[in-house]
């Protein structure tokens, strides 16, 4: 049984942060480079912030943090109906 296979047409694709309605929130954690120990993952810089405070408040030596940020991205066709360039 031999297989198919055509290409009706291209479409190019384009991918952007997701900011639709149900798209996942953007989200932040702080990681100690130290440690590597995390905070709790929050929508809301607050919450890292002040887990670093406190882990630096016990740990001393510990005062170095990245940022790790959770981004949603969509991608769609570029004729699609209602698609954003
Ligand atoms: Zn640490």
């Amino acid at each position: 049984m031999s297989s198919v296979r055509s290409v009706v047409r291209h479409v190019p694709w384009t991918i952007a942060p997701d900011r639709e309605p149900d798209g996942e929130p953007i989200t932040y954690v702080l990681q100690c480079v130290v440690c590597r120990e995390r905070s709790e993952r929050s929508e809301h810089w607050k919450t890292p912030q002040k887990w670093a405070l406190r882990h630096s408040g016990k740990n001393p030596t510990h005062h170095t943090f990245r940022e790790v940020i959770w981004r949603p991205w969509r991608t769609h066709m570029n004729d699609e109906p209602g698609a954003r360039s």
